[in-house]
């Protein structure tokens, strides 16, 4: 059986030398006598590989020191909830710009703590462009911003980092954290799931501004606290420990490939074989996001009715190319790009969406 090229939208492909080196430690690991999954958090050799994924990620990503990295168990939908109660006053106002399906849910786990301002909403467009800066109606007194810095299921990215002035931006890097380089100092807060580009499903990535830590926030549990986890260095309780260690092979072979700079450049030339296939087809495949902010993630695209994406699907499946249907909220086809999809499989849809398109077209 060989691997297919895997264009699912998350959890995603992951780099096959990671799986090999977990598939060969799963009995025993590190000479301990069992395997990772069944010694204790505590132990110095669990230890050890937390700080060794945080010194790494903090590498490749290049997080400053007044930023604390927290590592959480489950998804970035439990951060959008704890965002709120960690970073707003009780009524306080914040600001929510909507560019998909992500900053949807993002404001539904906040209304019940806090009062969202929608700042702006593409939904009125169909999520095809992220409304222009100018267009923002931002509070004076927000709390925060939050942004979606790509937006998995609608197929938008922001290409460049809004200026809201002092507020904090809080932005949700699930589907494109470490796909190319950013300015970390530029955010007050990003979190990331990390079953697209960081590794397994599990546990999600977040990483705090200091000062912000310090805010008082809203009554909440302890385990809710990102100050708490942040003092007790993501160990409050028993955390994700087989997540956080594929997620630490996962930055290091990101690292070893080159890093974010690398990834930038692999991820813009996969992107581009995939758009020019989709643009240079005289409309059989359609994709409907407006250029300048088109995900070099998430391609969805559509063909010239609901039969012939359902055929293009079952077609790439049986020529190795599998998870390539929509979401069903947009229907259609979506091509995930992420870093542990190889050049050879963005090459391989290209021709196939051409081979299809003279068959069926
Ligand atoms: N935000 C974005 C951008 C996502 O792509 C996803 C998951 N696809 C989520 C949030 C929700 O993540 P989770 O399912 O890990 O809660």
């Amino acid at each position: 059986m060989t691997r297919a090229f895997n264009f699912s939208a998350g959890p995603a492909t992951l780099p096959e030398s990671v799986l090999r080196q977990a598939q060969a430690e799963m009995l025993e690991w590190n000479g301990v006598g069992a395997s990772i999954v069944e010694i204790s958090h505590r132990s110095a050799d669990f230890m050890a590989v937390a700080a060794q994924a945080e010194a790494d990620l903090r590498t490749l990503v290049g997080i400053p020191d007044d930023y604390a990295v927290l590592f959480l168990a489950g998804g970035a939908t439990t951060q959008q909830a704890l965002l709120p109660l960690n970073l707003a006053a009780p009524g306080q106002r914040v600001d929510y710009v909507v560019s998909g399906h992500w900053g949807k849910t993002a404001v539904k786990q906040a209304q019940p703590y806090v009062e969202v301002n929608i700042a702006a909403d593409g939904e009125a467009g169909g999520f095809r462009d992220i409304p222009a800066r100018a267009q923002w109606q931002l509070s004076d007194d927000a709390a925060y911003v939050h942004i979606t810095a790509n937006e998995t299921i609608h197929g938008v990215e922001f290409r460049e980092v809004p200026d809201v002035g002092a507020v904090p931006l809080v932005a949700d890097f699930s589907s494109s954290i470490a796909s190319e380089p950013i300015d970390v100092s530029r955010y007050g807060v990003i979190y990331a799931g990390a079953q697209k580009n960081l590794g397994p499903v599990g546990i999600v990535v977040v990483i705090v501004r200091r000062d912000l830590l310090e805010r008082a926030g809203q009554p909440r549990a302890d385990i809710f606290d990102y100050r708490s986890h942040a003092a007790r260095d993501s160990m409050l309780n028993t955390p994700p420990t087989w997540n956080w260690y594929l997620l630490g092979l996962t930055v290091q072979w990101m690292l070893a490939q080159g890093g974010t700079a690398e990834f930038a450049r692999r991820n813009a030339a996969k992107a581009s074989l995939v758009y020019a296939a989709i643009d240079g087809s005289g409309g059989f495949y359609r994709n409907e996001v407006a250029p300048g902010v088109r995900s070099r993630m998430n391609i969805p695209f559509f063909l010239p009715s609901a039969e012939l994406d359902a055929r293009f699907v079952a077609d790439a499946k049986a020529a190795g190319l599998i998870a390539l249907k929509g979401h069903k909220a947009v229907g259609g086809i979506r091509a995930s790009l992420y870093n542990a999809m190889p050049l050879e499989g963005a090459q391989a849809l290209a021709a196939f969406m051409h081979d299809f398109q003279q068959r069926n077209g």
